[in-house]
């Protein structure tokens, strides 16, 4: 049962409540706006931010209508050039006016609607903007077609929205003003001095401000990214999770912690028993985390550290020490492949310091999962590896200590919750491999206690990157068959060809064939589509060296290590983000060999892509090619929520709201030392913020206790 407060329930209703959308309609909003399984609310068009304005002032002549900025032009309809019978062109119109001319480009155009909307030799407004094309001016999929009539009851400004097909502009208008409509006035959660202090409206007002400018200009994006609506807005958003993050952080802290380490009898052993010494940030970490440990606060800390840097052992030692204070630990990785290789890395270590380890995943069935559970129940299983499945209901620990998740940026806050709550007062300790840059981290984590692992150990080669074009597949086939025959392992990873796994699968196992038929044998394939054992088989068979070259989709991303392996084949580069590169590059270059990463694309480059593979290049920095990941491409691609979906921001944009953030933050934690239990009128406003944004999670957990 939701305890959402009712004022909230006009923006949560479904959009189809709205006049004029229909059973028609609503699937199109839904395709726009929703997300699966979920129908399009009210709230959901109201915070469908527009992409820019028109406006009736804006007339102009044709021969000055600036390029790419939305203009409105007064122009006669001088031809209709339909696509020739049988083949896909586009539907082109060509106007002008005294000064030029401009083609109107229409795909799927319909040839009776657009005789009827543009008749030959009539005057008509049309609105968008305008591209070059090898030096022609044209307007795709005009905003607004209108005769005299039109442009007089046109608003003196509109927004224009972002589309998918069926729906209109102007459609999304109508039932965002619909939606505006049954806005109520809420309680204010913002701090009103800070409000004035930025001159910021009130949620309502920036709302009506954003889709209803006085003046186009108003909704440029240079003018969005500073805009007052839109960034009171975002704010919103950010201290909505920070908020969030910082409940659930002080919620913890409150949670009387135990103390999670012994006399280091058994940390040292392990120590001992490396086949390496600690670089010095790894030892530094481990001194952090033992500080946690001891504490009776409980330990919620991030491990930050580049591919390769060597977290596992950090992580290892870390669940040592509860073990010597007579509790368990457990170690969460996002795949089973990783799962696995973990448990199948440990085991060994484990067994020698006299361990007792068991590996829990969705594939551990029937007798031999009952007896991980119980084993679990008992106590006498002592540290648990495994996927998200460790931490479903139905999995008990006699008494879980310490919980080390890997590569946590593919969980959510949600999971993080489930898992504090396998035991009390468990410590937690997050391992992360993308190199997060510092305005995401504090999203993404809050204000949780951080150590880096700022060095690699000891012995790594530079990898030298080098980029390919697709052309000269041959030679790079060819150098692969040198490697080999030297003795050294080959990675090749397959391209994002499509949206769907199936059409990747498809290249994939299409290169695997090809491979096969230079090398035979020697090569191997894994993708995700595979059932799990085969998976482990074809993963196992390339860590043991009995294949050479492993043909994979991008499932080997993260975390998997084979020392051995110094070659990194990428095709289609320039279609991944360089964050998702730079975890790719980081499975080589372990060994003592030197190692070689071959980034080959398809050409031509266009300049974003050029600049993104050439900083590739350039750099083996992780932190350098997040920030600059970010900056080119936006908040999603570099923490790969896009494929795991992990809730993002509707309105926040970090590469502008970057100040907000820190400041959400700060303000996240004064209201919460001054007011924990969001009581105070403002904390009851506060309320019904981390609802609207759906971060009412951490709600509940007021609500616990
Ligand atoms: P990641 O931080 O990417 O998870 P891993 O923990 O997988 O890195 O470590 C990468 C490799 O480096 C492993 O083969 C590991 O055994 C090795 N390693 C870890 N720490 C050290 C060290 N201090 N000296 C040498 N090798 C190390
Ligand atoms: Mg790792």
């Amino acid at each position: 049962m939701s305890l959402r407060p009712s004022i909230l329930d006009p923006l949560f209703a479904p959009a189809n409540t709205l006049p004029g959308v229909g059973p028609k309609i609503a699937p199109l909003l839904d395709r726009l706006l929703g997300e699966p399984g979920k129908p399009t609310r009210v709230m959901d068009l109201l915070f469908h931010v527009p992409t820019s304005g028109i406006s009736r002032e804006m007339k102009g002549s044709v021969a000055d209508a600036p390029v790419g900025e939305p203009v409105t032009l007064s122009v006669t309809v001088v031809a209709h050039r339909p696509p020739p019978p049988g083949r896909r062109a586009p539907y082109r119109v060509l106007v002008e006016d005294e000064t030029g001319d401009v083609t109107l480009i229409f795909f799927n155009g319909q040839k009776a609607r657009l005789e009827k909307l543009l008749p030959v030799g009539e005057r008509r407004y049309v609105s968008g903007k305008i591209e070059l094309w090898e030096a022609r001016r044209q307007m795709v999929h005009p905003d607004r077609i209108l005769d005299e009539r039109g442009i007089e009851s046109l608003p003196a400004v509109e927004a224009v929205y972002g589309l998918t097909e069926g729906l209109s502009s102007r459609m999304v208008g109508r039932y965002i003003g619909a939606a505006l409509e049954k806005t109520p006035q809420l309680p204010e959660w913002q701090d009103q001095a800070w409000l004035d202090r930025n001159a910021l409206p009130d949620f309502r007002q920036a709302l009506l401000t954003l889709h209803r400018p006085d003046n186009a200009a108003q909704l440029s994006e240079d003018a969005l990214a500073k805009s007052a609506p839109r960034r009171r807005l975002a704010y919103d958003e950010l201290l909505a999770s920070q908020l969030a993050l910082a409940l659930v952080r002080s919620r913890m802290r409150r949670l009387p912690g135990r103390v999670n380490a012994g006399d280091g009898h058994l940390v040292e052993r392990l120590k001992a028993a490396l086949p390496f010494g600690l670089t010095g940030s790894q030892a530094q970490a481990i001194e952090d985390i033992r500080h946690d440990l001891v504490s009776d606060k409980k330990m919620l800390r991030l491990l930050q550290g580049d591919v390769g840097s060597g977290k596992t052992v950090v992580g290892l030692l870390t669940m040592a020490s509860a073990i010597e204070a007579g509790r368990q630990a457990a170690m969460m990785a996002p795949t089973e492949i990783l799962a696995r290789q973990h448990y199948e890395r440990l085991a060994p270590m484990a067994e020698q310091a006299g361990l007792t380890l068991a590996l829990l995943t969705g594939r551990e069935k029937g007798a031999a999962r009952k007896a991980i559970l119980a084993g679990l129940a008992d106590g006498s299983i002592q540290i648990a590896v495994g996927t998200h499945a460790l931490f479903q209901e139905g999995v008990a620990f006699q008494d879980l200590g310490v919980a080390v998740v890997d590569e946590q940026h593919r969980f959510g806050v949600h999971q993080r919750l489930a898992l504090g709550s396998k035991g009390e007062a468990v410590d937690i300790l997050v391992m992360t491999a993308t190199p997060i840059p510092r305005t995401l981290a504090l999203t993404y984590f809050g204000d949780m206690d951080v150590s880096v692992l700022s060095e690699k150990p000891a012995g790594r080669k530079p990898i030298a990157t080098k980029l390919i074009a697709i052309d000269r597949l041959d030679e790079v086939v060819g150098g692969i068959g040198r490697a080999i025959a030297n003795g050294d392992q080959v990675y090749w990873v397959c391209p994002l060809v499509g949206e769907s796994e199936s059409i990747d699968l498809a290249a994939a196992e299409e290169r695997f064939e090809m491979l096969q038929s230079f090398f035979g044998d020697q090569v191997g394939l894994v993708h995700g589509k595979m059932a799990g054992k085969d998976k482990d088989a074809a993963m196992e068979r390339f860590s043991s060296g009995e294949t050479k070259v492993l043909v994979s989709t991008t499932v080997i991303e993260v975390g998997v290590d084979v020392p051995n392996a110094t070659i990194m084949v990428i095709e289609h580069a320039e279609r991944f983000g360089l964050a998702q590169l730079h975890q790719l590059r980081g499975r080589i270059g372990r060994g003592s060999k030197s190692s070689t990463c071959l980034l080959v694309y398809k050409g031509p480059l266009g300049q974003v892509a050029q600049a993104r593979l050439e900083m590739m290049r350039q750099t083996e920095d992780g932190f350098r090619i997040a920030e600059e990941d970010l900056r080119l491409r936006g908040e999603g691609e570099v923490l790969g929520t896009r494929q795991s979906g992990t809730p993002g921001f509707r309105l926040a944009r970090l590469e502008v709201d970057g100040d907000l953030l820190g400041a959400a933050r700060d303000d996240a934690r004064l209201i919460v030392d001054r007011d924990p239990d969001l009581v105070s009128e403002r904390g009851q406003a506060l309320r019904v913020l981390l609802y609207m944004f759906e971060r009412d999670s951490a709600i509940r957990l007021l609500r616990a206790g």
